[in-house]
């Protein structure tokens, strides 16, 4: 049994949308079936082995912004207060399939960078 969409956590914790990991994860499921001729175990590996690389890093990507947006109140105002238009632009991309929440931490979005930078390697985040 291959677990997808939302059966398998898959939602997007920024927006909650799931339909398109649902569709996505049950390609992949159905690819890694066909590609090792319905063998259980192999499958199994192949599958997981598909969702580490794409999908699962975006949601953990994701789920560092959720995090911050909704743990965080205060962060989250500022961070709406002085950028918001451009996280509400960013977001839409990334829903569009125009971007992914990995580019969007690590590459332009040079705040969201200096913001992981200050939160890494804290086991307790600075209260804001
Ligand atoms: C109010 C609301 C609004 C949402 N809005 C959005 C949105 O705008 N955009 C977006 O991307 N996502 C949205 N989502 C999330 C989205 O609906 C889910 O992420 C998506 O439907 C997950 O698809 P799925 O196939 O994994 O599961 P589901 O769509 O839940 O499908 C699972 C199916 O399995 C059936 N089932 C369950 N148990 C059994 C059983 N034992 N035997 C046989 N069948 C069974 C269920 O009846 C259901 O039909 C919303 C969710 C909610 C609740």
């Amino acid at each position: 049994m291959l677990l997808v969409g939302d059966a398998a956590g898959l939602v997007d914790p920024v927006t909650a949308e799931g339909i398109s990991n649902a569709l996505h994860t049950g390609e992949l499921a159905a690819a890694s079936l066909l590609e090792t001729g319905f063998n259980p175990e192999k499958a199994g590996a192949r599958y997981e082995n598909k969702i580490r690389q794409g999908v699962l890093p975006e949601l953990k990507a994701a789920a560092w912004l959720a995090w911050l947006l909704y743990e965080k109140p205060k962060a989250a105002s500022w961070f709406f207060r002085n950028h918001g238009a451009r996280l509400a632009e960013k977001v839409t991309d990334i829903t569009l399939g125009q971007a992914t929440y990995r580019e969007a931490l690590t590459k332009p979005f040079y705040y969201w960078k200096l913001l992981a930078k200050m939160f890494a390697g804290k086991s307790q985040p600075p209260k804001w």
